[in-house]
């Protein structure tokens, strides 16, 4: 059964507890947004998320969306809940106050992301979609663009998409064909198909604003001839009302593995007018700013599912009774003790339950860096800031999706042969998180992200801002018997990264196939580390808190234990990454295409 609610004590944790001496400062402009706000503002999402967006999970995955004569129909009940998210200002949590949005904090906006994610993810691509092209339009087009769509898209009266893709292009957008011709007025003519365009079109707002990757006549091959525009599906009219249609059409809709209450869309762009945004054959640059706010949103998928996922199966385990504990009947009046006393059941609810507090660690740390880099006034903290988020941008995409699939994955062998039928409700969590290691560039294109360009950036720059705190942390509490065997571990693993970052950068430097050979498990390493960090540091304030007497002792016991079954279980995994690495890529590259 999908059961959710919202885990609000962690992320008050994370928020407000953990990462409070990371450097970021604390930010004067967010100063209105007290702890007592911001727990208001999460309990209320919460409830969003556990009262309008979870009932419609499953029924929306097992009806999806339908396209009937070029018209798309999301699922019985998304028109209504979107209408409610609107109107409760949930669309416009995030933005800037000029174009109308709350100005929160992005701390605050990437939980309750999560929990939006955690009761319907399919839900979530909606305004999350908007958002991100938002970023793009205030970062890059005109003040008349800005001026006329901001307001309408932050609001969530009209939605946003991003149109990238096209048949023969996914990866390799330099191959991409869709053609922008300059008219005399100023604007562009779009003409071209796109795939896989989620929210392409829908029946939620009354028009939708698409951000589409197109070349100009004259533009140079490859990415560096690509430009963006922005094509409205309605010509508005002057007054902002959608006015004529705009020659974009839905030619079909997808039949997918999961999230199947999101449009997935193939769009038509028949002569569709569209206006540029930055400049002519940049539009890689502007698009980067809504693909990066987007990555970092779809990790928060991964995480949001992770959630939902552990929860639904800690639900079952103690209501499922089979066989007996192997310490000795603990249910002696039921004919079987519930599945939660055996060690194996244990390792799947421990690995889950670690994933996810790891993942919304490094999600609120990251978010703090966001916030940061937005309005600290210190240059110095908003470079570090700035360094920090492009480095673990590639780490939260791909580590908390990846773990989001593997918790899902547990999650129905929890349930054993129950969780892979439809009903349980857990195999819809596999399906649906699937898609977030492919989509905004796969796993391996963010592992390549992370070794190509983040680590060689003005020379090893931006990892300096993730080196510093973890070594200053291992240097300040190495001999601080209270963490005892994980600082231990801690170090090792580090160490391990460190020698592996050098690695990397030797090899590949003069085979550039060592570095793409190295990266996934590269990627792995630092978030593993990312977690050992964190933990050391929960399991740090939990002793603490613990040792002087608290009234939450349950809590901190949890965060403790949590934390010592990652260093036990899980970090170890830094080892292998490592092994593999140092191995190079004889191996995998030695064998003849023709031999496979
Ligand atoms: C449900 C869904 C929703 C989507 N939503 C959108 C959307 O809203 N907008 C949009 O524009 N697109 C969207 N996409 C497209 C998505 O972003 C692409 O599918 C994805 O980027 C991968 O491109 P591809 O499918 O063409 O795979 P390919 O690029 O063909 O890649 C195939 C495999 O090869 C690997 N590979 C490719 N090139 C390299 C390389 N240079 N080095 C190493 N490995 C490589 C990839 O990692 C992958 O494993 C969506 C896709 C789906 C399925």
């Amino acid at each position: 059964m999908q059961v959710y609610e919202a885990p609000l004590r962690d992320m008050k944790f994370v928020l407000n507890e953990l990462h409070t001496d990371d450097g970021f400062g604390n930010l004067e402009a967010l100063e209105e947004f007290t702890p007592d706000l911001v727990d208001a503002i999460l309990e209320e999402a919460g409830k969003v998320a556990q009262e309008v967006l979870l009932p419609l999970n499953r029924s929306g995955d097992i009806e999806g969306c339908t396209l009937e004569n070029g018209v798309v129909r999301t699922p019985k009940g998304f028109k209504e809940a979107y209408d409610l998210f609107r109107e409760g200002g949930w669309c416009a949590l995030a933005s800037d106050p000029e174009w109308g949005g709350q100005g929160l904090p992005e701390q605050v906006n990437k939980m309750t992301e999560e929990m939006i994610c955690s009761a319907n993810v399919s839900f979530s691509l909606y305004p999350g979609l908007t958002h991100g092209a938002t970023t793009a339009i205030e970062g890059y087009a005109s003040d008349e663009l800005k001026q006329f769509y901001l307001p309408k898209m932050v609001s969530g009266q009209w939605s946003g998409t991003m149109c990238l893709t096209e048949p023969h292009c996914g990866t390799d957008l330099g191959l991409l064909r869709t053609k922008a011709v300059p008219q005399e007025d100023g604007s562009y003519k779009i003409s071209g198909a796109k795939i896989f365009i989620s929210a392409g079109e829908q029946d939620l707002t009354e028009n939708i604003v698409h951000l589409v990757l197109a070349r100009m006549p004259d533009a140079p091959e490859g990415v560096k001839g690509i430009s963006l525009f922005l094509v409205p599906k309605y010509l508005p009219k002057q007054d902002g009302t959608p006015g004529p249609a705009n020659g974009v059409s839905v030619a079909a809709i997808e039949h997918k593995m999961g999230i199947k209450a999101s449009a997935t869309c193939q769009l038509n762009f028949d002569e569709s007018t569209g206006w540029l945004v930055g400049t002519a054959h940049k539009g890689m640059e502007a698009m980067f700013t809504m693909m990066n706010t987007e990555r970092v949103s779809v990790g928060v998928q991964g995480l949001g599912l992770g959630e939902a996922a552990y929860q639904s199966a800690v639900w079952y385990a103690k209501e499922r009774l089979q066989g007996r504990s192997l310490s000795g009947v603990k249910n002696p009046d039921g004919p079987a003790d519930p599945i939660i006393v055996h060690p194996d059941v244990r390792r799947m609810l421990m690995t889950m339950r670690a994933n996810n507090e790891g993942c919304r660690a490094i999600c609120a740390w990251v978010s703090r860096a966001l916030d940061a880099e937005k309005h600290s006034t210190d240059p110095e903290v908003k470079q570090r800031a700035s360094d920090f988020i492009a480095l673990m941008t590639p780490v939260v995409k791909a580590l908390f999706t990846d773990l989001g699939y593997e918790s899902a994955n547990l999650a129905v062998q929890c349930y054993g042969g129950h969780g892979y039928i439809a009903e349980s409700g857990v195999e819809q969590y596999v399906r649906d998180a699937r898609i977030a290691m492919i989509y905004e560039g796969t796993n391996g294109i963010q592992a390549l992200d992370l070794v190509g360009r983040k680590l060689p950036a003005h020379m090893g720059r931006y990892l300096r801002a993730f080196f510093h705190p973890v070594s200053e942390f291992i240097e300040a509490h190495k001999e601080d018997a209270t963490l005892g065997k994980m600082i231990e571990g801690l170090e090792k693993a580090f160490g391990a990264l460190q020698l592996s970052t050098a690695t990397i950068a030797q090899k590949g430097m003069a085979d550039p196939e060592e570095a793409g050979a190295a990266a996934t498990d590269y990627l792995r390493l630092t978030g593993l580390v990312a977690m050992g960090y964190c933990f050391a540091k929960a399991a740090l304030i939990a002793q603490g808190k613990l040792a002087g007497g608290t009234e939450e002792a349950a809590f901190y016991k949890a965060k403790l234990t949590t934390a010592r079954f990652y260093f036990d279980r899980i970090l170890p995994q830094a080892t292998a990454a490592f092994l593999a690495i140092k191995s190079g890529k004889a191996s995998m590259m030695e064998m003849d295409a023709e031999a496979f």
